[in-house]
């Protein structure tokens, strides 16, 4: 093969050989990238965006977030219409209802990554917390109450700790169902936890 061909096919293959799930991780962290810089990219021309997608959805990571009204995903990976399949509910966490959506997600449309994105200062955790959730938060709180109680006397700032345990009982739940784990394990799915610094923009995957 003449040398030519190999410097055009070898970006090519080295491409092909990193799994789906790191390119999506990858492109999402590029988008929070451009967010804090402000050099948004995603979005320029959202009629065109509507058609292309019309026929079909294909999106690229499952995003399980707060409804925090300051942790928008499409706004803070810098990415648009058809590119997340977003999961939003206060304190992020993973009932039932928001199974079903992940699993329908990764299996029926093959999203190759979960994200599951705990955010600085969360007011549900933060309710749960300080004990004042009450019955406006009735079917969220028992989610939560068990990170609460597993940080309980850790070192470091208390609700910072149980907002990072509540994207780790997020990803454990998720590890549970039968067909994430079949996904996880036939390498389609990857999990990943991250949290979000609302006063940089930041977003850290947790390890
Ligand atoms: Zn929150």
């Amino acid at each position: 093969m003449k040398l030519i061909y190999l410097f055009l096919f070898l970006p090519l293959a080295i491409f092909a050989a990193t799994p789906n799930y790191d390119v999506a991780l990858k492109k999402l962290m590029e988008g929070n990238e451009r967010y804090i810089t402000q050099t948004p990219e995603r979005a320029p021309d959202l009629e065109e965006k509507r058609e292309e997608t019309f026929e079909k959805q294909t999106p690229f990571a499952i995003i399980v977030g707060c409804s925090d009204s300051r942790v928008a995903p499409e706004i803070i990976f810098d990415q648009t219409i058809g590119d997340l399949f977003v999961v939003r509910v206060a304190g992020n966490v993973i009932g039932p209802l928001e199974l079903d959506s992940i699993e329908f997600s990764a299996d029926k449309l093959e999203t190759p990554l979960v994200v599951i994105l705990g955010h600085q200062k969360c007011g549900a955790v933060s309710a749960v917390l300080s004990g004042v959730g009450g019955e406006d938060m009735e079917s969220i709180i028992p989610y939560i109450q068990k990170s609460v109680d597993e940080t309980k006397g850790m070192s470091g700032d208390p609700l910072t700790n149980a907002i990072k345990a509540n994207v780790v009982n997020g990803i454990k739940t998720l590890k549970k169902s039968r067909v994430i784990s079949a996904l996880l394990k036939a390498k389609k799915l990857k999990i990943a936890g991250a949290y979000y610094e609302l006063a940089t923009g930041k977003v850290e995957i947790l390890e």
